[in-house]
């Protein structure tokens, strides 16, 4: 993310801020930010596209995103350098992150929401089912607000926003104000894709913008963010009764077990601490490795880490901290660690050698859970292991935690590694691999305890975006309710029986349950 430096201007003309780049501390442009006036006239306007949207079949809507993919492909490069020069890193992180997990969401939804999202006829039990035929409809909720981070500001915007559309709603964006112009390319993406105005519209602000949207009166929320500001979300939409889903920060866990392949094992543990330079909301953030393999395992760890290229251009693998505060947090859970008798066994200082934010790479031991390195959100290129005696006491350290979004689990076994994921409370886990699960549109993405509530991605994301309608529909034209009154004591007696027929033996229970034909 971009530095930013707010720029004093006269009462009553919008607020502007400059944008630096955190690897190259050079200017890269300033933004004027929307007002709450700017934020109730979109969403106004979002609110007028809606109906027309939501009429169009799944598959019009799907050609859209089809176009936007045509789009993406051909202009990948652009959108890739606008993104690196809020967050500075490889540029394969971005292709892999940015480029190729939004191809995959454009066209995933683009083919796949008719199935989810048509019309379904239920099957009702028992007496019910008699009488009455069960259809689900989903409905669109309206108007979907998505408030972004700025920690991967492009694919966390488009990913939800495409859902919100598939199910046809119309979306406002509010990109983090670190990071606007990845969030201004999707207008830019989607504009070229010939989409309707007031469809999709990026409004680019700070938390104040972000105040204005919920308060506007859109439908449902989607905030990736902080705790702290998820708290204040909720709070906001309760308010207002309107559904939200939050995606929170984490401290993911990884569990590496006594019979796991310690190489890729090791190069599990350093892409998934280092990836966005830590920056990551489902990178690795503590590792547990059972004590009878832990010389061996951090050996193979350091030696890795220790041969990472940082820098600005050109080939190098670890990027930049893109805020002087997340610099600050690293810096203070690193000398937390130290002063309380963790070793660095390489890294564990800011880069000397670049003038940007850059941290070197770091390989902590001897860490405990009275660290903030290892309770706390560090987001930041490091590594801390801690020795645990077997994987029982992996998995309780893995558990001891406010957060829950991810884990990982490394071993031979599959069945054990299954076995160990299921007793991790966290929102998603991985085993002999990491932080997949958000790329993988058929697993349900979200966050336990601290991490947030709700999910969205695949058809848990879509029908999230909907209001899932139950429509009864009687066989016989209202007959029965038309003829209930007059009550009468016959009536009760008779009930009575038909309740004592249906549960009070087997025959009964069974015809309880049985489900005719639609
Ligand atoms: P943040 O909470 O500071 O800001 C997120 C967004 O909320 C920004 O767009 C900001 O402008 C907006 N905002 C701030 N205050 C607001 C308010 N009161 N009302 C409405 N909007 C408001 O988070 P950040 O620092 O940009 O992002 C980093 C955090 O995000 C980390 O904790 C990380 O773990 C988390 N994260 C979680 C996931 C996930 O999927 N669970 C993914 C990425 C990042």
């Amino acid at each position: 993310m971009a530095i930013i430096t707010p720029i004093e201007t006269p009462p009553g003309v919008r607020k502007r801020i400059g944008l630096t780049c955190p690897a190259t501390l050079e200017s890269i442009g300033e933004i004027e930010l929307c007002t709450a006036e700017d934020v109730y006239t979109a969403v106004d306007i979002a609110r007028e596209a809606q109906p027309a949207w939501a009429a169009l079949s799944f598959e019009e809507r799907g050609k859209y995103m089809l176009r936007a993919l045509k789009v993406l492909i051909e202009r990948q490069d652009e959108f890739i350098d606008t993104i690196l020069r809020e967050t500075p890193r490889p540029r394969m992180e971005s292709i892999q992150m940015d480029i190729f997990a939004a191809c995959d969401s454009l066209h995933y939804y683009a083919r796949k929401t008719a199935r989810f999202l048509r019309p379904e006829k239920k099957k009702l039990h028992g007496v019910l089912g008699f009488s009455k035929t069960l259809r689900i409809v989903y409905r669109p909720l309206g108007v979907v607000g998505v408030i972004s981070p700025w920690n991967g500001p492009f694919i966390l915007s488009i990913n939800p926003a495409i859902q919100a559309l598939m199910a046809g709603n119309t979306v406002l964006i509010k990109p983090s104000s670190a990071t606007p112009y990845s969030g201004k390319i999707i207008g830019d993406l989607f504009e070229a894709a010939g989409l309707p105005k007031g469809v999709l519209t990026v409004l680019l602000g700070d938390c104040i913008t972000g105040e204005a949207l919920i308060e506007a009166g859109v439908d449902k929320i989607t905030f990736t963010g902080s705790v702290a500001t998820g708290r204040k979300i909720a709070v906001a939409c309760a308010e207002r009764l309107i559904p939200c889903t939050l995606e929170l920060g984490g401290k993911d866990p990884m569990i590496v077990c006594g019979d796991a392949d310690l190489d890729y094992a090791a190069g599990g543990a350093v892409a998934g601490s280092l990836m966005n330079a830590g920056q990551y909301c489902c990178g690795t953030e503590r590792v547990y490795v059972v004590d009878s393999i832990a010389d061996e395992f951090i050996q193979k760890v350091v030696d890795r880490v220790s041969k990472l290229r940082q820098g600005t251009e050109g080939e190098f693998d670890v990027g930049a901290i893109i805020t002087p505060q997340q610099m600050e947090i690293i810096e203070e859970h690193v000398a937390d660690a130290i002063a309380k008798g963790a070793k660095v066994l390489t890294g564990g200082r800011r880069n000397p050698n670049l003038k940007g934010l850059y941290y070197e790479p770091t390989v902590l031991i001897d860490v405990t859970h009275d660290m903030l390195v290892m309770c706390e959100e560090t987001f930041g290129p490091i590594v801390p292991i801690m020795r645990v005696r077997d994987e029982e006491e992996a998995i309780t350290m893995a558990n001891d935690s406010q957060y829950g979004l991810a884990a990982n689990v490394w071993t031979r076994n599959k069945r054990k590694g299954y076995d160990i994921a299921r007793r991790i409370d966290s929102g998603s886990v991985c085993v002999n691999d990491m932080a997949i699960t958000y790329g993988a549109p058929e697993a349900p993405f979200g966050g336990w305890k601290n991490s947030g509530i709700g999910q969205y991605n695949g058809e848990t994301g879509l029908k999230g975006y909907c209001h899932v309608q139950p429509i009864l529909i009687d066989r016989f034209g209202g007959k029965q309710t038309a003829n209930s009154y007059p009550y009468s004591t016959k009536k009760e007696i008779g009930f009575q029986k038909f309740v004592r027929f249906l549960w009070g033996n087997w025959i009964g229970r069974r015809i309880s349950m049985l489900r005719l034909p639609i």
